[in-house]
């Protein structure tokens, strides 16, 4: 259920929506689909009046906080959605999916000396992790995070995350600028609560890389045979508009690499518990022969095995980036 203040909001919504129909309906009077829009919201504002408004008309549970925010004049819960507001749902879904899949970065990408792979299951039709892999000014930049929420909406503000990290590294700015940026956007975009754990990082040709942590799982790094966590530095982006970020700096010799997940990786159940980021450690560990392919089909592939039968309750997103691949 919205909270108070969300109720005065959206009744405050709903009258703003009932004045611009109306002045529209005064210039272009007879409009019947402007016309019903009037009928809806004149009934979601009798339903303040009287007290039922946010309830579910069938089974008179709470409407869905988060749906009923991006749309006021909801009448029922996501369990007794009409067979048009279904279908209208599933074609939301459907194009969600489509727009995500088409902003994916290609499969085992070699560039700049670095050589990567990614797996991106998304246990919906849409997720709200984020992998981005994005060569520019002769540097490979990369990004994986973790949206908060799930469904269409977390869907949406990653790939809003999408769009502004390939905006900002073309316009070339510092990386501590873009997520300092980026962090300030998500805060000022309205959308309260939707914050997004983050790692993005910059790999040079010579192997130098720099990357920032925000508030995400730890990055585990395979220097020269032994294995680092690259612990987070700093909050979720969207929570504090005045929050700074602070960069981790390394170097990584031909067959170093970079292992970056969500966790729906290490949280991933099994009848021993979870999985852990002391098991990808190891995991990573006795990586040091294999290609980033290698590494994260090794990394699913012991996931599946942790997990058995116990199903997967999160989306599951891995990156590998290694160093001293051919020079593409
Ligand atoms: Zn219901």
């Amino acid at each position: 259920m919205p909270t108070t203040v969300e109720l005065d909001y959206l009744q405050g919504q709903l009258e703003q929506r009932k004045s611009r129909l109306e002045s529209v309906l005064a210039r272009t009077p007879g409009d019947s689909n402007l016309e019903a829009l009037l009928r809806e919201v004149d009934s979601a504002l009798d339903r303040f009046d009287t007290g039922t408004y946010g309830l579910c008309e069938t089974c008179h549970d709470t409407v869905e906080r988060d749906r009923l925010l991006a749309d006021p004049l909801l009448r029922y819960c996501l369990d007794h959605l009409t067979d048009g507001e279904r279908q209208a749902l599933q074609r939301d879904l459907d194009l969600a999916s489509e727009l995500q899949r088409g902003l994916l970065p290609p499969a085992d990408l070699s560039i700049h000396a670095w050589e990567t792979s990614y797996h991106y299951a998304p246990l919906g039709p849409v997720s709200g992790d984020y992998c981005d892999l994005y060569p520019c000014h002769g540097q490979l930049f990369f990004m994986l995070g973790d949206v908060a929420g799930k469904g269409v909406a977390a869907s949406m503000c990653m790939t809003q995350l999408h769009a502004l990290f390939r905006s900002l590294i073309g316009m070339g700015l510092p990386l501590e600028e873009i997520v300092v940026q980026i962090n300030r956007f998500l805060c000022d975009s309205g959308l309260a609560g939707r914050y997004a754990t983050l790692v993005c990082g910059r790999a040079a040709q010579d192997g130098s890389v720099e990357l920032f942590n925000a508030g995400h799982l730890p990055v585990i790094a395979l220097e020269r045979g032994g294995v680092r966590r690259l612990e987070s530095t700093g909050v979720p982006l969207g929570m504090f508009r005045d929050a700074t970020f602070a960069p981790v700096r390394l170097h990584l010799y031909p067959g170093d690499l970079l292992f970056l997940y969500t966790d729906g990786l290490s949280e991933a159940a099994g009848k021993d518990g979870e999985y852990g980021v002391d098991r990808v450690m190891q995991l990573v560990a006795g990586q040091a022969a294999n290609c980033a392919a290698g590494v994260v089909s090794a990394c699913l592939e012991d996931m599946r095995r942790f997990a058995g039968a116990t199903p997967g309750l999160d989306d599951v997103t891995l990156l590998a980036l290694r160093h001293g691949a051919a020079a593409a």
